[in-house]
């Protein structure tokens, strides 16, 4: 027997569909390295009923922006504007936040990748609830792990919760630096909460939004020097 015929042996070759089955049954797990890129991740999304979101979706909500963005912005779920188009944060929420970003020279084009953690839209725009988020989750995380970003920008208390676990309001951790998973990330205010709470005045939502966005502008600066010395 050849060396290449014996390792044959260690192939798990157990189910061989398993990958093609993901879409299917949220209980086939969606290992780290499963998808070679967003269009292959992208075609299981549209096809997916891994939880009941997909009964009603009128399309996937995949992400959009730079696939190599130093910067990624995680939202909670699509709304009926993204759900219309299949895009990421398109509506009044997605214009202020492309303005929040233009004010510190970044831009969904160069810098910024934006995803959900649901890629279907909750009926009436609900919270998607714990199982939707836990079914979905594996496939945030592929896109995590294929835009590499240096900084994850988290979206109001759910995209928190889903990606962290941390329960606390987000108006407790906003503009808090934390680690999760050897990555940088920040909770920050949702731009649907801006919209609510017009005000600029100091210590106003707007303002602290003015505060955070400076600091993620900072911090990716002194990444980029740091890795330009290193090199
Ligand atoms: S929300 Fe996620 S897990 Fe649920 S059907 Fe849509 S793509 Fe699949």
């Amino acid at each position: 027997m050849n060396s290449e015929i014996q390792l044959s042996l260690f192939d798990d070759d157990s189910n061989p569909n398993q990958q093609e089955l993901i879409p299917t049954d949220s209980k086939i797990p969606i290992p780290s390295g499963t998808y070679a890129n967003m269009t292959e991740l992208a075609q299981h999304c549209n096809q997916c009923h891994r939880c009941e979101l997909g009964d009603t979706r009128t399309h996937a909500v995949v992400g959009r922006g730079n696939l190599q963005a130093p910067i990624m912005v995680i939202g909670e779920a699509p709304g009926q504007n993204e759900d219309e188009t299949g895009l990421p944060f398109v509506g009044r929420s997605g214009q202020l936040l492309e303005k929040i970003l233009a004010s510190v020279n970044l831009s969904t084009e160069n810098d910024v990748y934006i995803a959900n953690i649901n890629k279907c839209r909750p009926p009436n725009n609900r919270v998607p609830t714990p199982d939707e988020m836990a079914a979905c989750k594996p496939y945030l995380l592929e896109q995590i792990r294929l835009v590499d970003p240096k900084i994850i920008l988290l979206t109001g208390a759910t995209a928190v919760k889903g990606i962290t676990g941390d329960k606390r309001g987000i108006t407790k951790i906003r503009g808090q630096w934390i680690e999760w998973q050897a990555r940088l990330c920040m909770p920050i205010f949702h731009p649907s909460y801006l919209l609510r709470n017009p005000s600029k005045e100091k210590g106003a939502p707007k303002w602290l939004m003015w505060q955070d966005i400076q600091a993620v502008r900072a911090k990716l600066d002194e990444i980029r020097q740091n890795s330009e010395s290193a090199t």
